[in-house]
């Protein structure tokens, strides 16, 4: 099952799924605790970017998928 992680800013429990062409994650808002599964890709007509919804999560993205990446890879 993917991992929820919460939005220091708002508090907004995402899960993180990639991008088709696997080049980035999104994190992509969990509501009513629907959790994607784990091989799904990020596609905007079914998930919502919580990038979209949350200015600040906006602005420090590439560095917090930096830091969760690299704890994933440990
Ligand atoms: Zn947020």
């Amino acid at each position: 099952m993917l991992k929820v992680f919460k939005c220091k800013h708002c508090n907004m429990k995402f899960v993180l799924l990639k991008t088709k062409n696997q080049k980035r994650f999104v994190p992509v808002e969990v509501h009513n605790l629907e959790i994607p599964d784990d091989d799904e890709v990020y596609d905007q007509k079914r998930h919502t970017s919580h990038l979209r919804n949350c200015e600040k999560r906006a602005t420090d993205w590439n560095e917090v998928m930096l830091v969760i990446f690299n704890q994933q890879m440990r």
